[in-house]
């Protein structure tokens, strides 16, 4: 998708602090950090949202909570983390490309905002 900010990144058309990549997913740090640690996990491919998800493209999000998983092994993320995925305007999702914001070293509250 040429005008979507975050197949920019992908493209390297916008820089971006590179946490982890492969061939199906991209992970960065968040450019307004929510938390002392805020990465996002995107999918290569161009999917819209969460309500985007089907059978056929699911499998990256699977792929993507592996690598979740995996790099919350790390010692910042000890004490606990969250993994939020905002779908659709009325809960905050200001980019239109599939993402999941991994978020720790504070403590949050119940329920989200
Ligand atoms: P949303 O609000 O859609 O759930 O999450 C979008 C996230 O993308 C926000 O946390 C925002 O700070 C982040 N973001 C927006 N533009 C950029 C950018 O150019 N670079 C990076 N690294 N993050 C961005
Ligand atoms: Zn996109």
């Amino acid at each position: 998708m040429s005008d979507c900010l975050f197949c920019k990144i992908i493209a390297g058309e916008i820089p971006s602090t590179k946490i982890y990549e492969d061939d199906k997913i991209y992970v960065f740090a968040d450019i307004a950090p929510a938390a002392p640690v805020h990465y996002l996990f995107i999918p290569k491919e161009h999917i819209q949202s969460a309500a985007a998800v089907t059978p056929e493209n699911s499998a990256v999000v699977a792929h993507i909570f592996e690598k979740i998983a995996e790099i919350a092994k790390g010692d910042e993320f000890k004490d606990g983390f969250r993994v939020v995925s905002n779908c659709g305007d009325a809960a905050g999702q200001t980019v239109k490309h599939l993402h999941f914001h991994l978020l720790a070293g504070r403590e949050f509250t119940w329920p989200a905002g």
